[in-house]
């Protein structure tokens, strides 16, 4: 299980600090193992400040650089935060939708990933392959066969972000092809506002954030618990059929704190 902050979450907050801290904080008291992850960082400010604060892994996003200086400066990236044992995910093939400014036909190359996992030294990889940030339907169309193919090529495991847009089915079926971490946000908003919305309409006396927050919360909990029971159904033949990959910083920094990043929730 992985919780996320994204750089968009810390420009909401005023700050990393208080948000990172009470993420480690419910990471800490789990009974299973939680990473607490950077998101969508662009800023290398944010990922040194994320390192300071102990968060395990993050995701450095210089996907809208061109190619050159996205594999310079991921890097650079990577080869600092491995020094102290962070894991590092980036992403190749701009995944549309962030910011509504790309487009969601975007496709990662094959061939460019392989060379980019290894010019870089990522631990993981976010692949464009037909799935868009911040859908409110859940009709998006995966490239299953690409997702295979880039799975094959290289040899890292793949994220696959926008996942909110994916169809359940969808969401096994990329598992099966190779996906290993899946971002998912946009749904358990869509989940905890459809819960808030509710409760207001019925109750328009409500002024206690803490009773309709409350709802919102409650109405998260099953679904997280859905997903994460639909995603563990296509890993368990993900793994039988390929074995289950390892990432890199794990594999430097074992009995560290390299983070568990094989499974979703962004
Ligand atoms: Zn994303």
């Amino acid at each position: 299980m992985v919780l996320q902050i994204s750089q968009n979450c810390v420009a909401y907050h005023g700050g990393l600090e208080p948000i990172a801290a009470a993420c480690l904080a419910i990471a800490q008291a789990a009974a299973v193992p939680v990473a607490v992850h950077l998101d969508h960082a662009s800023d290398v400010t944010l990922v040194e400040a994320a390192a300071a604060l102990g968060l395990c892994s993050v995701m450095f996003d210089a996907s809208a650089l061109p190619y050159g200086d996205n594999v310079r400066a991921t890097a650079e990236v990577a080869a600092w935060c491995h020094e102290r044992g962070i894991w590092v995910e980036a992403e190749l093939g701009e995944i549309g939708g962030k910011d509504g400014v790309h487009s969601p036909s975007a496709r990662t190359d094959p061939a460019e990933a392989a060379r980019y996992v290894a010019a870089t030294g990522v631990d993981a990889l976010a692949v464009a392959v037909g799935s868009s940030h911040a859908m409110l339907t859940r009709d998006a169309v995966l490239d299953l066969g690409l997702i295979a193919t880039i799975s094959r090529a290289v040899s890292v495991p793949l994220v696959l972000h926008g996942s909110s847009g994916v169809p359940d089915r969808d969401l096994i079926a990329a598992v099966q092809a190779g996906m290993t971490k899946i971002n998912i946000a946009t749904q358990l908003n869509r989940v905890f506002t459809a819960a808030v919305r509710r409760i207001l309409s019925a109750e328009p006396a409500a002024v206690d954030p803490r009773k309709y927050g409350a709802a919102g919360r409650d109405a998260i909990t099953p679904e997280v618990t859905r997903l994460l029971r639909l995603l563990a159904a296509g890993g368990i033949s993900q793994g039988t059929a390929a074995g289950l990959r390892e990432p890199a910083a794990d594999r430097r920094a074992r009995g560290g704190n390299a983070g568990e990043p094989l499974s979703p929730v962004e």
